[in-house]
């Protein structure tokens, strides 16, 4: 490969050369009682001679971090909220396992040695431990988008200070990942994500002013947390994976596009100058894209149903209708525009879903609100540069702000 495929060289995606696996990997989990937490350490229980696990953590669901802690034989389960510490060091009395709560304990077990930490905390709420797990130097399988959404470049740079090795998650990344295997950076014309389109991808406008937080939880093809199933709802998911894919790969946000794939069988397609097409497929299951993310390069036998194309008959794809679902093209101007933009986007969008979810807020106000909140960051020039965690973390402030503002005053 003459030029890598990362936008930062010093990612070591590419490396191909075979790790050795003399002795188990270490693993940390990072939100391990989540929907790719639970995933991970299903893999890790059927090959448990190959990781040993360091630290599991999780927000406020004591019984089953303890539980996962046990049968794993963790070292230390972290709970975030502090309320939730005796209940957790009860449910591991007698194990010898160590029990830690709080934000400061999180980054503390972030930063405990480990071959491989799984960062799958939901949103801005992971920026912290995972920074702390980059700067390990060691791999980083990264599930929480907000890392490089809201924080791209600082992230990047911390990953290439320590020199640790990035691998993507998302299936739509891993699939990239694995289309662009090879590849030259100039042979590249564009890389193609594709969206299941969510559960009301044929619903009028009308009919989606009305739509209801139970209904948009109910995702056609994937299991998965339910913020990310509403920003699949929205398709604001794939306006995140869009700003993803901007700073893994290096190509420009001209170059990078998404489209409407009901079956979520083919996650992405690269094309080629040439006019070849190379796309990844794979079973709706996000054991696939973690089991290559923990074991890269190799592959590692799966629990996952097998594609069969015969029986799924078609394959179908449609453009982005971008007046129901404003998602995409909301986040491509947030990236256009740089600085904390898109910070403050992540940070709109989450207090929005959070509104939506708890019935304060209607679902095509989602967009309308994150919409919003960015007009009225650049109206009052909160739109800066972001240079350090710090300023990543100010402007995710700012964002929530904003959003709960335009919430109150607007919709
Ligand atoms: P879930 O909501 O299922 O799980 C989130 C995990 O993070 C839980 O362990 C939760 O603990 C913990 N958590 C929640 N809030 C906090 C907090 N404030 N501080 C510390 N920990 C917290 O999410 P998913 O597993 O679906 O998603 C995780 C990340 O991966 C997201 O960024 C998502 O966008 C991304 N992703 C997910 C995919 C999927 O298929 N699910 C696909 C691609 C990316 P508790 O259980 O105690 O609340």
């Amino acid at each position: 490969m003459s030029e890598s495929f990362t936008r930062a060289a010093a990612i070591k995606l590419a490396d191909n050369g075979a790790r050795a696996l003399s002795a188990p990997q270490r693993l940390t989990v990072l939100g391990a009682t989540g929907s790719i937490g639970l995933s991970t350490l299903d893999l890790v229980s059927r090959e448990p001679e190959r990781f040993k696990v360091v630290a599991l953590t999780a927000q406020s669901n004591a019984e089953n971090l303890a539980k996962l802690a046990i049968a794993h034989r963790a070292d230390i389960a972290v709970i975030g909220d502090e309320r939730c510490l005796d209940d957790l060091k009860s449910y591991l009395a007698g194990t010898g396992i160590e029990a830690g709560a709080g934000e400061a304990a999180l980054i503390e077990a972030a930063a405990r040695p480990a071959d491989c930490t799984m960062a799958a905390i939901v949103g801005a709420a992971g920026l912290k431990p995972t920074f702390a797990a980059a700067r390990q130097g060691r791999r980083v399988a990264l599930a929480n988008k907000e890392c490089l959404v809201s924080a791209g470049d600082v992230f990047l740079a911390a990953i290439r200070a320590s020199g640790a090795e990035l691998l993507p998650v998302d299936s739509e990344h891993s699939a990239a990942l694995q289309s662009l295997a090879g590849a030259e950076r100039v042979a590249v014309e564009r890389i193609v994500l594709t969206a299941s389109g969510g559960p009301f991808r044929s619903w009028p406008l009308e009919k989606l002013r009305e739509a209801r937080p139970e209904e948009a939880l109910k995702h056609p093809n994937w299991s998965m947390g339910a913020k990310i199933t509403i920003d699949s709802a929205t398709l604001m998911n794939k306006g995140l994976e869009l700003i993803e894919a901007y700073h893994l790969f290096p190509v420009g946000v001209d170059q990078l596009d998404a489209v409407i794939h009901p079956q979520s069988v083919v996650h992405c397609l690269v094309h080629y100058i040439d006019g070849s097409v190379i796309a990844q497929l794979g079973p709706p299951d996000m054991r696939t894209p973690i089991a290559l993310a923990l074991n890269w390069p190799e592959r590692r036998v799966t629990p996952t149903a097998r594609l069969d194309l015969v029986t799924i008959g078609s394959l179908t794809f449609e453009p982005v209708d971008e007046v129901r679902f404003r998602g995409p093209a909301i986040a491509k101007a947030a990236l256009a525009r740089g600085g904390s933009a898109p910070a403050i986007l992540n940070a709109a969008n989450e207090v929005a879903v959070a509104a939506f979810l708890g019935g304060r807020l209607g679902f095509l106000d989602i967009a309308r609100t994150v919409e919003r909140s960015l007009e009225a960051a650049e109206t009052r020039g909160l739109i800066r540069a972001t240079e350090s965690l710090d300023d990543v973390l100010a402007a995710d402030a700012d964002g929530r702000e904003l959003a709960r503002h335009t919430i109150e005053t607007q919709n």
